[in-house]
């Protein structure tokens, strides 16, 4: 099964400890929210888990695969990692299709994602000149391309207008109950108790908590 395993991975910078010794599995069927602080060590670890990053010590897994030093392919993991414009001259619909061509995704693909995500109306416009939300949007759409059976996405809702973010709850909670396996990150409790089933809450990059929403919440 579609799984995300993190193994005592830890990341120092320097002398600067980002994220220490954790170690979580993260399971299909439910959304698992990574909830922690600004600066608790989400960011680098997500980019960890996909092979953008490479551990000081220990290692991730995806589906049983490990990524150390090359990202994971489209289909593999889908992610978002940060919020930020795409800076290209180009309409969002052919950053996207360029995307889907260097990952050998037909064009189908491109047009089902661009509805999935709601970019229809704004397709052929200039993703450079796109609003945070819409920059959100197209970053999700990059993340499903290539159908992928793990979804991480960091912060997605940083930004959304209040439409946006409930948009983003129920797609993610679809693709969770499809059987994806989804990790998405936040600082706010108040969102991951409404999106998350699962918790995985870390602190200074360490492990605070690996429990339900609900357990966690009942122990706060
Ligand atoms: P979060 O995503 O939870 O906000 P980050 O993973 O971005 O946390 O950052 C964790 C810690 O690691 C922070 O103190 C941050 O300043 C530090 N850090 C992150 N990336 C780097 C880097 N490339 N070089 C040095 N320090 C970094
Ligand atoms: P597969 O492509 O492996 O058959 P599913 O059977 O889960 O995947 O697809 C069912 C429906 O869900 C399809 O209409 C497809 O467009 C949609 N879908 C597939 N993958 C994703 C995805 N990553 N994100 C959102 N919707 C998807």
């Amino acid at each position: 099964h579609a799984m995300i395993e993190a193994v005592g991975l830890s990341k120092r910078y320097g002398p600067k400890t980002a994220v220490h010794d954790l170690s979580f599995t993260v399971r299909p069927g439910a959304v698992t929210g990574f909830l922690g602080p600004n600066g608790a060590g989400k960011s680098t670890t997500m980019r960890m888990l996909v092979g953008l990053d490479t551990p000081s010590s220990g290692h991730a897994t995806l589906n049983g695969r490990r990524y150390a030093d090359h990202a994971a392919p489209l289909h593999e993991v889908g992610a978002m990692l940060e919020a930020r414009a795409v800076h290209t001259g180009r309409s969002a619909f052919n950053h996207l299709l360029a995307l889907a061509a260097t990952h050998g995704i037909p064009r189908r693909r491109v047009e089902e994602v661009v509805d999935l995500v709601g970019l229809r109306q704004v397709a052929r416009k200039r993703a450079g000149g796109f609003s945070l939300g819409m920059g959100q949007r197209l970053g999700i759409a990059s993340a499903l391309l290539g159908d992928p059976a793990t979804l991480i996405l960091d912060e997605p809702v940083n930004g959304l207008d209040p439409e946006g973010i409930l948009w983003i709850r129920n797609l993610l909670k679809s693709l969770a109950a499809e059987g994806r396996t989804v990790l998405v990150s936040s600082h706010l409790m108040s969102e991951m108790a409404l999106t998350a089933e699962h918790l995985i809450v870390i602190g200074r990059g360490r492990l605070i908590a690996d429990t339900s929403v609900e357990e966690f919440t009942r122990q706060a």
